[in-house]
């Protein structure tokens, strides 16, 4: 056994390097790689994506796994050989159903469907992607099929990116939410809006960047084990436990560009620095789900640094780095300018309150899709009915109604969306538990100190990795099922202090 295990990890550890390499490349290319690099790095990301597959799908792994089995069963289900036989497993049925020749027709699809969205958005032309999008659910109707026995046709693609979640239940919990959002939306929105002109005054980028780095130090991001550098869409990516990065992009007439994406990416970043040193190498050693994850860049990013508690301490600082700016402009103003709330057309620049109506519009859309309830060609029209409904807003075309995100037309139809929003819901689970555990953490972030917090979520969240499905950590630290409560309570206590609701 103990050899067969051995063996296991050696394997896996060979799989996780080629993908790191692979990380390593995309992240030059995000960030450094003059435009001539391109069509070689494209080829070279080829070849070690394929070579990462095709050493995980290595039926020997396979072989290993079932004679593994026994070893697994005689363990407790959170013991780490058990655990990383059991997520092994479940990666490698992942990697190895769904058929070389659909895999390949597929990615062959993609690269079209992405190149003819990049024309069709500025066009506003969604006729020229209708059939792509018609020939991607089917894929995405194929791919999902791989996967029998699933109780919705979403439900193994929800799985690919949020394991355990089903569209029934993720149906539920949104359709609650919907129902105590809209209506807080509408009375929000009723009064005048937040006045946010002083974040849009000229700021120096290099000030900016300096100031963001100093709160995720504060925060407790390690940048022994990690760096910030520049590129055109924020992200984290990381080579080894060891070497966890983030990126932003400033913009000098918009103060809350670089620091709130800072933020973000430092709560990802944080999340994968804090996982246990002994799963290097391994499946365990990364988020267990796109929501988890997003819990934890949303909760740093929003529950602490858009809290009036937060600004309390930092406001001086940033006051003290833009005088000529800051200088005349209260607290109180500041504070309303980073939480201003509007109805809005794009899900990328929506604030805290609207944003998860976004969401939850995307998620309804691609299951009827999916389902065959909702053709491709009514889609634009059904984009513009939920809006309506939802934010009380129209697009006045699709450029910016159903062709903004690149989600649809760069992968499968399905799963890609609810993450964004059970982050939220997660992030005042989780915050709320910490608090619970520790009452001195809102007056701890009033000093700008974090470590009690930082040290809760290392040890109930960051260090499990993977070892845990979403709702698996989630009852471990609530001890019950994800609820919508205490997120709901968060909004409503800070958006009904901010406008007197
Ligand atoms: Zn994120």
């Amino acid at each position: 056994m103990e050899n067969k295990l051995q063996e296991l990890k050696i394997r896996l550890q060979e799989v996780n390097d080629l993908n790191m390499v692979g990380a390593l490349l995309g992240w030059d290319q995000s960030t450094y790689m003059p435009p001539g690099g391109a069509p070689a790095r494209g080829r070279q990301a080829a070849t070690i994506g394929r070579l990462a597959h095709e050493k995980f799908t290595d039926p020997a792994i396979g072989k290993l796994l079932d004679a593994l089995r026994p070893y697994q069963d005689s363990l407790p289900f959170d013991n780490d050989d058990a655990s990383l036989i059991r997520v092994t497993q479940r990666n490698y049925d992942r990697a190895t159903k769904v058929p070389a020749d659909l895999i390949a027709e597929l990615s062959a699809h993609q690269a079209a469907a992405y190149q003819a969205w990049t024309q069709a958005r500025p066009n506003n032309d969604f006729a020229a992607v209708q059939p792509i999008l018609e020939k991607t659910i089917e894929y995405s109707r194929q791919v999902a099929n791989c996967f029998p026995g699933y109780d919705h046709i979403a439900d193994p693609l929800i799985n690919f990116a949020d394991e355990g979640m089903k569209a029934k239940s993720i149906r539920a919990v949104f359709a609650d939410l919907r129902q105590e959002l809209v209506p807080l939306v509408q009375a929000i929105t009723s009064q005048e809006l937040a006045d946010d002109s002083c974040v849009h005054q000229t700021f120096d980028s290099d000030a900016q960047l300096a100031f963001g780095k100093t709160i995720i130090g504060h925060y407790g991001y390690d940048f022994e084990r990690g760096r910030q550098d520049m590129t055109h869409h924020p992200f984290m990516t990381k080579f080894s436990l060891g070497d966890v990065r983030i990126t932003t992009r400033v913009k000098e007439d918009d103060l809350t560009e670089a620091l709130f994406s800072t933020l973000h990416e430092a709560g990802h970043a944080m999340y994968e620095q804090g996982i246990n040193m002994a799963y290097e190498g391994s499946p365990l050693a990364g988020g267990t789900s796109s929501g988890v994850h997003e819990s934890q860049s949303r909760l740093w990013e929003n529950l602490v640094g858009r809290s009036r508690g937060f600004w309390t301490h930092y406001y001086p600082q940033l006051q003290a780095a833009f005088p000529q700016q800051l200088g005349d402009v209260s607290l109180d103003t500041f504070y309303r300018a980073i939480n201003k709330v509007s109805r809005s057309l794009i899900r990328t620049d929506a604030d805290e309150v609207t944003y998860n109506l976004h969401v939850m519009i995307r998620f309804d859309l691609e299951l009827q899709l999916l389902e065959g309830t909702l053709a491709v060609k009514d889609l634009p029209e059904a984009w513009h009915g939920r809006y309506q409904s939802d934010l009380s807003i129209q697009a006045p075309d699709n450029k910016d109604g159903v062709l903004q995100d690149v989600h649809w037309f760069a992968g499968i139809v399905g799963g890609a969306f609810q993450g964004y929003t059970l982050g939220n819901i997660m992030s005042s689970l989780f915050f709320d538990q910490a608090v619970q555990a520790h009452p001195s953490i809102p007056t701890d972030i009033e000093k700008g100190e974090f470590g009690v917090l930082h040290g809760w979520l290392k040890e109930n969240v960051y260090q499990h990795g993977s070892k845990f499905t979403a709702n698996e950590l989630i009852e471990r630290v609530t001890g019950g099922p994800l609820t919508i409560e205490p997120y709901i309570r968060y909004l409503r206590t800070k958006f009904g202090a901010l406008y007197k609701l």
